[in-house]
């Protein structure tokens, strides 16, 4: 990508600017951090209703 203050190419990954310091708004992991949070969560539900039905019957 390239910093929108100084034009410097930078990496993707990279958070502020190098050469001017600007600081690069990045959206997108934070939409998928709090996907995956949602997958995690939903999976440890789904795990202690296994848990609960297992000692119901056992
Ligand atoms: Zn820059």
């Amino acid at each position: 990508m390239q910093c929108p203050s100084c034009e410097l190419s930078v990496p993707d990954a990279a958070r502020v600017c190098p050469r001017c310091g600007t600081v690069f708004a990045r959206q997108p992991p934070r939409k998928a951090g709090a996907a995956s949070a949602i997958i995690v969560a939903a999976a440890v539900v789904l795990a202690a209703l296994l848990v609960v039905v297992w000692l119901y019957f056992v």
